[in-house]
């Protein structure tokens, strides 16, 4: 399961009210998502509008040592290249290997709202693979400053992101594709997927991963629509499409009560079709709230 952190001012007892429910079906890790920051503009006493730079969700690397001290389960921090130098990703590593954290999710993050493309910071990574480079330096004892010698190795296990429907920016699916390959031969362990609702997409990537030599785990990622609203939020904030048989099942529902157990059910068929198939491990985007995937898991594990 992947959760959020809370929002700014919230406390640790609202991420384990998330988590509390799901862990009988004990999950092997928990992944915990990175939020960059956010321009606002707010007046000052003169009028004028003052930019500020803010971080609404801080917390992950905390957050991820909390619930290895309380739950006993792996927890996989996601870490981003935008935003940070490489010597600030670096030091957030060290902080990682300390926690004793060994698992981490590389990825490129995406431009910050309201700016209409992703710019990496002076000194940082620009694409997830340049991440995984970072990690794999470090893996292998070398660190950004030279002179530290014999420094110990860490030993992270480093997953990516893969795209069933193609990331958005990419011309078209074989040139991701190939980057995907790269980010794998880099040092990728594994995948997780961008959220889908039809399995045959699913199946299709991995198939066309296998084409082209990928040969780690496929992790597929699940979310249950909750609300009617969601048709329009999710294919445009994640790119991707909702098969119509999913579409009319929720437009046809006579309020927001039959709406959730719609998505519910499409998501529990989803989950069983894949567990048969044979998918290594299902991955659910809880974005926040464990109700839905609650459900969807009982009917799983
Ligand atoms: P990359 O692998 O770097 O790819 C980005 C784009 O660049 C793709 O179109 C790719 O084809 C292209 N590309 C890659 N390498 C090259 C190259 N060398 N030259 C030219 N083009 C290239 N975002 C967050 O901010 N926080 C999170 O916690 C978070 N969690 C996520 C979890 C999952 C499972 C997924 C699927 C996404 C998550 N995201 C998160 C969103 C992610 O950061 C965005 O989708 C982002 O736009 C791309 O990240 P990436 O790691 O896939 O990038």
């Amino acid at each position: 399961m992947e959760i959020l952190p809370p929002l700014r001012g919230n406390n640790i007892q609202s991420i384990f009210d998330t988590i509390d429910p799901l862990m009988e079906f004990k999950p092997p890790f928990i992944d915990v998502t990175y939020h960059r920051e956010e321009y606002v503009y707010k007046k000052t006493p003169e009028g004028f509008l003052e930019k500020k730079s803010i971080k609404k969700r801080p917390g992950t690397v905390g957050i991820c040592a909390a619930i290895m001290n309380h739950y006993n389960v792996d927890a996989v921090p996601h870490i981003i290249c935008g935003g940070f130098t490489k010597e600030e990703t670096e030091t957030a590593l060290i902080d990682l290997q300390f926690l004793g954290i060994d698992n981490v999710l590389a990825l490129r993050g995406d431009a910050i709202k309201n700016e209409s493309h992703f710019a990496p910071e002076a000194g940082g990574n620009n694409y997830a693979i340049d991440l995984v480079h970072q990690v794999v330096r470090m893996n292998q004892g070398q660190y950004l400053d030279t002179e530290v010698q014999n420094a110990t190795p860490t030993n992270f296990c480093i997953g990516v992101a893969g795209y069933p429907e193609k990331h958005f920016e990419a011309p078209n699916m074989q040139s991701d594709m190939r980057h995907l390959k790269a980010k794998i031969d880099a040092g990728g362990g594994y995948i997780v997927t961008q959220m889908f609702f039809d399995n045959k997409k699913y199946f299709a990537f991995v198939e066309a991963c296998r084409k082209e030599g990928i040969t780690v785990p496929i992790i597929p990622g699940l979310k249950p629509i909750t609300t009617r609203r969601q048709l329009a939020i999710l294919p445009k904030t994640f790119s991707v499409e909702i098969p119509q048989d999913l579409v009319d099942a929720i437009e046809k529902c006579k309020d927001d009560k039959a709406v959730r157990e719609a998505g519910i059910e499409w998501c529990i068929a989803q989950s069983k079709e894949l567990v048969k198939q044979g998918a290594p491990v299902l991955h659910y985007y809880t974005m926040g709230s464990s109700d839905a995937t609650k459900r969807v898991a009982s009917q799983i594990f």
